[in-house]
């Protein structure tokens, strides 16, 4: 979308904008996008990041990068490499970059601030008893038997937690708010859990990690943000992430919540990805059926769509599903215009023309990218012996198929009508070659007799085509809603073995110094790009990016 256009205003946009107008924070626009490094991003990410980066762009204001590295068993630097390139291959660039980390010190004088005021204590029950005095909705709770600690002890305890003298598990930090509170995040939350474990920035240093809760909201307001976005699940942790900056009497940033990008076919949760990650169940983070951002660069998709695709969806606070369609719209919107036309026949026969003279052939100039300006050409070579994909061919056709049968007519793209009079077959009965002629008269796509023919087929010249691996891609889940598996199933039973295809397929002359990532559509065929982990010069591997028409669109409304 160009500048000058404006976008729709959402929720998060108004309360942004009308805090400017109260000058609210002086009028700044700060925010920041929190990912934990503990995996790759994914397309729900991407909503994020673009609502983030977005909203500071708009208002000339700034966002900042934080890794939100608080579990160090699940987090490593790869995470935290892949998720800047992955950001920045978006389209944006943080003013700065923070990690949750940089703060532990900071967190730990405020804990022990907190702990002085007689807020906070050190508690010694289990996970187990910690859940049974919580309570539940209409279950009162009841106050842990060490909630009235002395603050010296608190502040003893609390030292030797992190100075390493207690196992892991074995107490923790937990705010003193209200055991009877109807928001179960008020009661009593844990602030720090020990855990014996490397973190990989701080290494030993720490045994004790601050949880989500008592880290976030401190360091959006360490950071200057002024408004903290953040999904829906988090709304009723808006009270203990106000709770905290108060009790502080720190700057105090405003926690939005929005609607998680939900994508049907899709499955976005981290913990799920890396299970098919370490499972073998795809080939890495960047494997293409992956919906990770990594993965859909791999497999073509321009960010430019996703940009596109993330203002379509907008910011709204209910939940909903979006329809993978309207994901391959955006790409499909962006490629259109971008690629050149392509021929590449994926499921090749051969095609013989009888009339053809032996040793002759022509070349046959061809435009580009018709949305292109100015319109460029190329050349491709027609001749005797060409290829056309198997699936435009029947034997026995009915009425309607509009392609190559046995005494019909069709179109060759850019060359002349040709009429199949004969199949030749190997032993197994499968057709091995087509006999066919060709009408000399028709070079312009059209009989000087004004007779027609429905279809239009593309080919390749068997001359100069060139064998190349094409991976055709589907959607990894069937099932509209990935989150739904029935009862007793195991959710990677659901994945779609059908997700890769690989074929080998005729490609013309021109495809043969295509370079990684390098973008084409395929006539007929869907737009793909050249991979760029597995091409080798003059050898290009290509990647459908996506079909021209959604299939499994099509096959839902029947
Ligand atoms: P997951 O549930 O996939 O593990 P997460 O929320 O734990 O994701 P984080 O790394 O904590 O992952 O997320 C960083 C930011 O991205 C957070 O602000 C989070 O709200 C946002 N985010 C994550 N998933 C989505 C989504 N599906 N739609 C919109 N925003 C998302
Ligand atoms: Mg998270």
């Amino acid at each position: 979308m160009n500048d000058a256009e404006e976008k729709p205003v959402d929720f998060v946009r108004k309360i942004v904008a009308e805090d400017i107008a109260n000058n609210k924070n002086e009028g700044r626009v700060h925010t920041r996008f929190p990912p934990e490094p503990n995996g790759y991003l994914h397309l729900g990410h991407a909503k994020s990041i673009c609502l983030n980066f977005g909203l500071a762009k708009e208002n000339g204001g700034k966002c900042n990068l934080r890794f939100d590295d608080t579990n160090p068993e699940k987090e490593d630097n790869e995470f935290v490499e892949s998720i800047r390139e992955d950001v920045r291959w978006l389209g944006f660039e943080w003013d700065h970059e923070f990690f949750a980390s940089d703060y532990f010190d900071q967190l730990y004088d405020w804990a022990v601030q907190l702990i002085k005021n007689g807020k906070a204590y050190v508690c010694d029950q289990t996970v187990e008893e910690v859940r049974e005095y919580r309570g539940g909705w209409n279950k009162e709770g009841k106050n842990s038997p060490f909630r009235d600690r002395s603050v010296e002890e608190n502040l003893d305890l609390f030292e030797r937690m992190k100075n390493g003298e207690f196992g892991d598990g074995a107490k923790t930090l937990r705010a003193k708010i209200d055991m009877n509170a109807d928001n179960m995040n008020l009661r009593d939350p844990a602030m720090y859990r020990i855990r014996h474990a490397s973190h990989h920035r701080t290494g030993d240093k720490w045994c004790i990690y601050p949880n989500y809760d008592w880290a976030h909201g401190q360091s959006d307001s360490l950071e200057g943000v002024t408004h903290s976005v953040c999904t829906l699940e988090f709304e009723n942790h808006r009270p203990l992430y106000d709770w905290y900056v108060e009790q502080l009497g720190i700057h105090h940033p405003q926690q939005i919540e929005f609607a998680k990008l939900v994508i049907s076919h899709t499955m976005m949760s981290k913990r799920k990805l890396t299970e098919l990650v370490q499972g073998g169940y795809v080939e890495g983070w960047d494997d293409p059926r992956m919906p990770t951002l990594s993965a859909l660069r791999r497999r073509g998709v321009p960010a430019e769509a996703l940009r596109s695709f993330c203002e379509r969806v907008g910011i709204t606070k209910f939940n909903s599903m979006t329809d993978l369609a309207l994901l391959n719209l955006c790409i499909r919107d962006v490629l259109n215009k971008s690629t050149d036309r392509m021929m590449v026949v994926l499921d090749p026969i051969k095609v013989v023309i009888e009339n053809y003279a032996e040793g002759e052939s022509e070349i046959r100039n061809v435009v580009n990218n018709p949305e292109a300006e100015p319109k460029t050409t190329r050349e491709m070579k027609f001749g005797r012996e060409i290829y056309i994909e198997r699936s435009d061919f029947m034997e026995d056709a009915p009425k309607k198929f509009f392609r190559l049968t046995v005494g019909g007519e069709v179109r060759l793209r850019f060359a002349y009508f040709l009429k199949c009079n004969d199949v030749i077959k190997d032993d197994s009965g499968q057709i091995v070659e087509l006999r066919c002629t060709y009408d000399p008269e028709t070079a312009g796509g059209k009989a000087p007799d004004g007779r027609k023919v429905k279809g239009t087929i593309h080919w390749v010249s068997a001359e100069e085509a060139i064998d190349a691996e094409v991976r055709l891609y589907d959607v990894l889940f069937e099932n509209e809603d990935s989150s739904d598996v029935p009862e007793g199933v195991d959710w990677k039973d659901l994945i779609n073995p059908n997700a890769l295809q690989t074929v080998q397929a005729k490609i013309e002359k021109a495809l043969i110094d295509a370079k990684p990532g390098e973008q084409f559509q395929f006539v007929r065929n869907g737009y793909f790009c050249v991979d760029s982990k597995d091409s080798q010069p003059g050898k290009p591997v290509f990647n459908r990016t996506v079909t021209l028409k959604d299939a499994w669109a099509k096959a839902k409304k029947k």
